[in-house]
């Protein structure tokens, strides 16, 4: 723990600032206010070019047409206390001299900055990824990744070639992590229902899930990943390891080895890196461009700025491996920030960030999921009802969290 002096020294004058309103920012303002109530004249400022805050985690929903997109658009406006200064705008760089952000509403200075941007989707550079598929991080690109399936599957409806019909009503899924997976299992139970709708046969759409590495879930144990490959393959999903995207164009995605995986519909969901203007800016990063932080969440060599979420590159000791980007990892880290915020505003230590495990829970489809909590896997309708439960908890964990202070309200 660094000492009191030590933290004091590294001073708390000027306002905060936090950048971002996912997981992370939105959970370090929710967090702050109440810490803020004997600090009168310190500010607190949240920037997001958003003025919602969006609920990441449900988007294969909306992109497997389950759920609307304003469900998962979440007012800020309705969670913030009046203390926190709101201002939705484009941030678009760092004056890390100057401690100023810059915004398309102008410069906006800190006294400590908290970084909490999140990622963007990785292609790899692999030749026409960007071009050709779809990807899933925003609610509009959710609602683009339906509006697709509908195109093709009408498409499919009006071709009287039934290769061809099959072709239009295959949607290939690049990437076989959580994202792959829960996309996957929203679109093998929802497709066949809305191919009806066109007059096509139900068996006729088809769902491909490509992973590059050996198996589903990397990192996951053994048995959640065979859990989740059963409900996939008793979905009809096609799960295709080993299977390294050299490329994508008209005809489809081009495999590694040559095959040609073929489809109406193509989402990249295979890998995150943290927002260019980050990785461009002079702050130091690591793998994917994330931001590397000291113990108490740090910057390295800027102590006046603080990263969370998924922009942080944070080591786990127990492991040695960085945290993966996880709501549940952007939660806790925000919880650190905001207490060593709070510790430097009262002089005391700071506090090293250890991140409590609570388990990782997969939803396979609108019924179905696979889950692993406290060394025990389970899988099917339970460990849906799990996942549903904690999206729940954490709108109900928002919303107490804002009426956390009442004062500052
Ligand atoms: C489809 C999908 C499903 C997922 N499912 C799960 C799951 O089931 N469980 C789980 O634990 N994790 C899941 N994740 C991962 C989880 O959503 C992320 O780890 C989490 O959102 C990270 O939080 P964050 O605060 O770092 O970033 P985010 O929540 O992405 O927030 C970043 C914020 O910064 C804002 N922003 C970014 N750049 C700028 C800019 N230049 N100017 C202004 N504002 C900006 C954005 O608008 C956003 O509000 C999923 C991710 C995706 C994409």
């Amino acid at each position: 723990m660094e000492d009191a002096a030590n933290a004091a020294a590294a001073g708390s004058s000027g306002q905060i600032v936090i950048a971002g309103a996912g997981y992370a920012g939105l959970h370090v303002a929710l967090r702050l206010t109440a810490k803020l109530r004997s600090s009168p004249q310190m500010e607190l400022t949240l920037v997001d070019r958003n003025d919602y805050h969006l609920a990441l985690t449900e988007l294969p929903r909306v992109a497997g047409g389950t759920r609307a997109a304003d469900a998962v658009r979440i007012p800020l406006q309705d969670m913030l206390a009046k203390r926190v200064r709101f201002v939705q705008t484009e941030i678009s760089g760092f004056d890390l001299a100057g401690r100023r952000l810059l915004t398309g509403a102008g410069p906006i200075g800190w006294g400590r900055l908290v970084l909490a941007l999140g990622s963007r989707p990785n292609d790899f550079a692999i030749p026409g990824l960007a071009q050709r598929a779809l990807s899933l991080y925003s609610a509009g690109d959710a609602e683009q990744v339906w509006a697709a399936v509908g195109q093709a599957l009408t498409a499919a409806a009006a071709a009287a070639d039934p290769e061809r019909q099959r072709r239009l009503a295959t949607v290939v899924i690049g990437g076989g992590g959580a994202t792959g997976v829960e996309l996957a299992g929203e679109l093998a139970e929802t497709m066949p229902q809305v191919a009806s709708g066109h007059g096509l046969a139900p068996d006729r759409p088809a769902v491909v899930l490509v992973e590059a590495g050996p198996a589903l879930l990397a990192g996951s144990s053994p048995q959640l990943i065979d859990k989740a490959t059963r409900i996939l393959s008793d979905l009809g999903v096609e799960v295709r390891t080993n299977a390294v995207i050299a490329a994508a164009t008209e005809e489809g995605f081009r495999l590694k080895d040559g095959h040609l995986v073929e489809g109406g519909v193509f989402v990249w969901a295979g890998g995150l890196k943290a927002p260019d203007l980050v990785a461009d800016s002079d702050l130091p990063t690591g793998h994917n461009g994330r931001v590397k932080v000291d113990q108490y969440l740090r910057v390295l060599d800027h102590p006046d700025i603080y990263a969370a979420g998924d922009l942080a590159s944070v080591t786990d000791p127990r492991t040695g491996h960085v945290l993966p980007s996880l709501a549940q990892v952007a939660l806790e880290e925000g919880e650190t920030v905001a207490r060593n915020l709070g510790a430097e505003l009262s002089g005391r230590p700071l506090e090293a960030f250890t991140f409590h495990d609570k388990g990782f829970v997969v939803s396979v489809g609108p019924r179905r999921g696979v889950a692993d909590i406290a060394g025990i896997t389970s899988g099917g309708h339970l460990a849906h009802l799990l996942k549903d439960a904690i999206e729940w908890e954490y709108r109900q964990s928002v919303k107490h969290l804002r009426g956390w202070d009442p004062v500052a309200r």
